[in-house]
Formats: C-alpha cells, sequence, structure tokens
C-alpha cells in the first residue's frame, strides 16, 4: 500500500496517509486564500481511519496547523482527512487535481486546469460529479 509522509515547516508535526485518495483537487474560495495567504489551495481527502500523526497541533474552525510554525496541514473530521498537499513530503507531488471549487474567486490571470470539473462555488470536495 502507498505511504505518503508530511510534516510542517518547524518539523514539530509529522503525518502519513496510507493509500490512494478519493479526492484531489483546488479551492479559490476566500477562506481558503485567507487562510493561506495566498490565491488557492490544493487538498486532498483520504478516509480518516488512512491517516495518523505526530505530535501537537491547534485547529481553528477546523483547520489544523502547526502551533508554533503556524504551517497549515490537514482538516480532520470523523471521516475524512483533507491534507493540505503542499505539507507533503514530495515536491513536486504525484497527485493531480481532478476539480475545482470556488471558480469564481479564482485570480483573473489563471485558467481551469484542462481535464477537470469547475464548480463555480462550493460543493462536498469528495464528490467531483454535477460539473456546471
Ligand atoms: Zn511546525
Ligand atoms: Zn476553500
Amino acid at each position: 500500500m502507498k505511504i505518503r509522509t508530511g510534516q510542517c515547516l518547524c518539523g514539530r508535526v509529522h503525518y502519513e496517509v496510507r493509500g490512494e485518495p478519493s479526492g484531489v483537487g483546488l479551492c479559490h474560495c476566500a477562506d481558503c486564500r485567507r487562510e493561506s495567504g495566498s490565491a488557492f489551495v490544493m487538498f486532498a481527502i483520504w478516509p480518516r481511519h488512512a491517516f495518523s500523526s505526530t505530535g501537537d497541533f491547534s485547529t481553528y474552525e477546523g483547520r489544523s496547523f502547526c502551533f508554533a510554525c503556524g504551517a497549515r496541514l490537514f482538516n480532520l473530521t470523523d471521516e475524512e482527512a483533507e491534507l493540505r498537499v503542499g505539507s507533503l513530503d514530495m515536491a513536486p507531488t504525484d497527485l493531480k487535481p481532478t476539480y475545482e471549487i470556488w471558480a469564481k474567486r479564482r485570480e483573473n490571470w489563471l485558467t481551469a486546469l484542462p481535464d477537470t470539473h469547475q464548480h463555480h462555488e462550493d460543493q462536498d470536495h469528495n464528490s467531483a460529479s454535477n460539473a456546471f
């Protein structure tokens, strides 16, 4: 089974995910822009049982980060572990987005990725049907 590892910038928090993600996407929403300080985020979703971590982290409204270095890491629920792909140790990764959400917030100089589902606003991050 494929294992991918990741960590925060200072190395206090480490994690791993086992198996393949159920979804990989880009989010351009205003909250993701603000939390990341960047134009968009790339996320990937695994079942919660495929995820484990070591080290203490903080969580704000479901968004977990290292309290020491501030690096964004993941969002954990009972069902899912949604990773910020930039926190993986691989750079570049072997993951590719299949959909984009909140496309209406996408920077004007960016274009839609080819061969991806485009969603004007939100949808469940893990169901890539309902392209508009
Ligand atoms: Zn850290
Ligand atoms: Zn978002």
